[in-house]
């Protein structure tokens, strides 16, 4: 091969999901995080002789949703099977899966085809020496059964990713979905979303497959780009170089960033699968496919274009706001309040407050009422309050302890306005209340209405009109 030859990366990836039911895929013990070990374990779990398996009714209704979301054909019968390799964490010999008939097929999610979904256990879990207190002598491992026979959902694309980076964006939109489906907890760091990454190049312009490799455990998003990007370089130096690629699986070491090879590739016959005979194939009905689909939110890629279509926000701030549903939902209350505040002004200003808001913090959760939220877009839509002002409402909007009863409640007052006089009431107060706030203005500092501003929307929950409340603050000040 030409050393000028440009190539293209090819990549698949093959993601495991925990599934975050109550139970385990085929017995009654229940799923656990963090429990000492070896407390959640049956004959079934341990792999004891004379047991038989029970299909978790929870983990297929999961699956269906999965199926339904990544837009998946839905098996009538699908088939578990016998995969068969002997391992430490495998106490029965095989693992539960499925094979040539799994639940999900044929889907597609983003830019992404999905080849198949489908139900599988999953193993036990080895701790090795130094890796807990509870294990001393320094060649031994361990086994926790706590995870044996956890449910897991098998989801495996087509090589349809074309970099690092969009493997890694995809795979966030699937963490997305899955989250929004409310499936499993999706978190790489603690497993319950786990992702392998089939690697091959060819030149561009090829449209023929090139030799992959598989990676293994890369148990971040970053060391997902990372791994891959490393993978991409080897193999094209391989080919520049007149070497070929083997086709083997390799082993990410993130503290090194470096890739070793753990095995050659096994072949699909080295598993001697069969069909599990203590298992009758899975029949999904219409009503299991009714329920399931019943059990879907609106998904995030559609809200983000929702958002796009209805109130005209970018294809970014779309996303930004879709892909974090509570966010999406903080701004459809706001939206949805109005105080004549345009959606795309309030999308804005949900920047300003995730910048307030602890990382991943809910901001119905903090003492902002969407309303005044809206109000207040509107005030520095229409200014009211100047921008820097706006940002400083916004503070005083969220220091509030959210405990302590808002004026408007004490006094049972309606829609406020100037006429009934209990604006002008809250307006004395925001002044009292503030006193170096009040001399400022009255000197002629307009930045130092916003706390004024802020204390009155406060009170009113955001009911007062800006208008009215700038015009009141003056009448009063006498400015
Ligand atoms: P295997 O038989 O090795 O398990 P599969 O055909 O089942 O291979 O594919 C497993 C995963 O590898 C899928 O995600 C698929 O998209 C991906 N894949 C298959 N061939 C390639 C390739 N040449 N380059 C990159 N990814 C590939
Ligand atoms: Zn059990
Ligand atoms: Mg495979």
């Amino acid at each position: 091969m030409s050393a000028s030859v440009e190539y293209e990366p090819v990549i698949g990836l093959e993601i495991h999901v925990q599934l975050k039911t109550r139970t385990k895929m085929f017995c009654g013990c229940e799923l656990s995080f963090g429990d000492p070990p070896n407390v959640h374990t049956c004959p079934r779990c341990l792999g004891l002789p004379g047991t038989l398996p029970v299909i978790n009714a929870q983990a297929v209704h999961y699956g269906i949703m999965i199926g339904l979301a990544l837009g998946c054909e839905i098996a009538p019968r699908s088939q578990f099977h016998r995969k068969n390799y002997f391992y430490p964490d495998l106490p029965k010999g095989y693992q539960i899966s499925q094979y040539d008939v799994p639940l999900c097929s044929s889907g597609q999610l983003g830019d992404v085809r999905i080849h198949r979904v489908h139900l599988e256990e999953d193993a036990a879990k080895l701790v090795h020496a130094g890796a807990s207190g509870r294990i001393h002598s320094a060649d031994r491992s361990a086994v926790d059964f706590n995870r044996s026979g956890t449910p897991l959902a098998e989801i495996v694309t087509e090589p349809d990713l074309h970099s690092a980076d969009d493997a890694r964006e995809w795979l966030n939109l699937l963490r997305t979905t899955l989250r929004a489906i409310g499936v499993s907890d999706v978190n790489m760091e603690e497993g319950s979303l786990r992702c392998d990454a089939n690697v091959s190049v060819r030149p561009v312009g090829s449209t023929e497959l090139g030799t992959k490799t598989e990676l293994k455990n890369m148990n971040s998003f970053r060391f997902l780009a990372q791994g891959i990007k490393a993978e991409v370089d080897r193999q094209v130096d391989l080919l520049r170089s007149g070497r070929p690629v083997l086709q083997e699986t390799l082993h990410f070491d993130p503290a090194s960033g470096r890739l070793t090879s753990m095995r050659s590739k096994e072949e699909a016959h080295d598993y001697r699968y069969f069909p599990e005979p203590d298992l009758v194939p899975l029949v999904a009905t219409d009503e299991m496919l009714e329920a399931a689909r019943a059990a879907l939110p609106e998904l995030p890629q559609a809200r983000a274009e929702r958002f796009l279509t209805r109130f005209g926000l970018s294809d970014e701030r779309s996303r930004e706001l879709a892909f974090r549903p509570e966010l999406a939902d903080f701004f459809e209350s706001a939206v949805e309040a109005g105080e004549g505040a345009e959606p795309q002004a309030i999308a804005n200003w949900m920047q300003a407050l995730v910048e307030r808001l602890a990382d991943g913090a809910d901001p119905a959760e903090s003492p902002l009422e969407p309303r005044s939220f809206a109000a207040l877009v509107r005030m520095v839509s229409d200014r009211t309050v100047s921008r820097d002002a706006g940002r400083e409402v916004l503070d005083i909007l969220l220091r509030e302890d959210g405990s302590r009863a808002t004026i408007v409640e004490r006094e049972g007052l309606g829609a406020l306005s100037a006429d009934e006089g209990g604006l002008a009431g809250i307006v004395a107060a925001a002044l009292a209340a503030d006193p170096d706030a009040a001399a400022q203005v009255r000197a002629g500092n307009m930045k130092a209405m916003g706390p004024l501003v802020g204390y009155v929307m406060r009170e009113t929950k955001g009911r007062a009109d800006g208008g009215e409340i700038n015009r009141l603050v003056r009448e009063q000040l006498g400015i």
